[in-house]
């Protein structure tokens, strides 16, 4: 009995303990986040199908499911979609780094941040546009794309990279947000020679298009994967390590079109992202990499095709989002918890016990 006693005094004592001196420090230092837009297991198999190679995705050692449904719909939207993966809450459709009660949502990034990590973004859309935006700005709607401008410009994240140039330099208040980064110390680059070329230490902001990236059988090229490269350099030089978030955006606008060359071409130009992710952690032990999607487009289902000749027949009964689960691939440091059937919200909190377990406590206990 005294026995027993004693134990359980040692075991009440040890989450005391935990918070009070971390005893090691967390097993994961770097984390690079990428999120295909709309990528379900059909977008994934289409390219796989269509592919002369394996997938990069295929190199995950762990293996995951995730219910995507926001707070206020059963089928998501992309900004409550992308609150959930950064913030660790559901929210109302719309709502971009929100709560349902329109409190601010600390994000992944502003939490590494708050640790001292570099911090990244990089999208194949409008850096304003509702997932970029989840993890940099509060806003209640994602239509606000001048004000996330603006959270954008106060949010101090050192490399982000995409469209939406006339959110920061066109506006109806007439200000010029470029030339606020610029006076901030922040070098503004307008192509990706630019970003390439800027300088290798400070914040480099690289609004590459008025709004979006064309597709990337239309012209983007490597853009995706020469942006992540990039960024993978830069956050490397940190002492603290980095957080790194990578959107396939468009595999998204293929499912909305109901347009599968389209949904396959932006699924197979982002996993060779994953590959650069990957690849990364095989050489940085301390690296997780998470992939996974915010939800499904179009319903895609694959209706045929010719594994010989790389060809898939894809049907959609729908131009909008779903409510099927979709994967979460993970690999490197801490990749086997994503392993399972879990919320898309869970993976926040898998993420932070790994990489900043001492923050993952105010975010999970602060819920108003
Ligand atoms: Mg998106
Ligand atoms: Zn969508």
């Amino acid at each position: 009995m005294k026995k027993l006693l004693l134990l359980l005094a040692a075991a009440a004592s040890l989450p005391l303990l935990a918070e009070a001196r971390p005893a090691t420090p967390p097993p994961v230092r770097n984390v690079i986040y990428l999120i295909g837009d709309g990528m379900g297991l059909a977008q994934v198999s289409g390219a796989m199908a269509t592919a002369r190679a394996p997938l990069h995705l295929e190199r995950a050692t762990a293996i995951g499911l995730i219910r995507t449904s926001s707070a206020s719909h059963y089928v998501t939207d992309s900004a409550a979609a992308g609150t959930a993966l950064s913030s660790g809450y559901k929210t109302t459709n719309g709502f971009v780094g929100m709560r349902p009660d329109k409190s601010a949502a600390p994000t992944l990034l502003e939490l590494a941040q708050k640790a001292g990590k570099a911090t990244g973004v990089i999208a194949t859309c409008s850096v304003t546009h509702a997932t970029p935006g989840a993890f940099l700005a509060h806003q209640e709607s994602r239509k606000l794309q001048e004000e996330i401008a603006e959270d954008i410009t106060r949010s101090g994240v050192d490399l982000l990279v995409g469209g939406g140039r006339k959110y920061f330099e066109t506006r109806k208040d007439g200000r010029d947000l470029s030339a606020t980064l610029r006076s901030g110390g922040t070098t503004v680059a307008y192509t990706l020679a630019e970003l390439l070329e800027a300088p290798a230490t400070g914040k480099v902001v690289a609004l590459l298009a008025e709004e979006h990236l064309p597709p990337v059988a239309q012209g983007r090229d490597a853009m995706l994967e020469t942006a992540v490269a990039n960024a993978l350099q830069r956050l490397s030089a940190s002492p603290n390590g980095f957080f790194l978030m990578v959107e396939g955006s468009q595999i998204d606008w293929g499912g909305h079109k109901q347009d599968a060359a389209y949904t396959i071409s932006e699924t197979l130009d982002f996993d060779r992202s994953v590959r650069l992710a990957m690849d990364f952690a095989d050489k940085h032990p301390g690296t997780l990499v998470v992939v996974t999607a915010d939800h499904e487009t179009g319903g895609m289902a694959l209706v045929k095709g010719d594994l010989s000749k790389h060809e898939v027949e894809a049907a959609f009964p729908t131009k909008s989002h779903t409510g099927i689960m979709v994967p979460v691939y993970a690999y490197g440091t801490g990749a086997a918890a994503f392993s399972g059937v879990y919320e898309n919200t869970d993976i926040f909190h898998r993420i932070v016990r790994l990489y900043l377990p001492g923050e993952g406590k105010t975010a999970a206990t602060s819920v108003p």
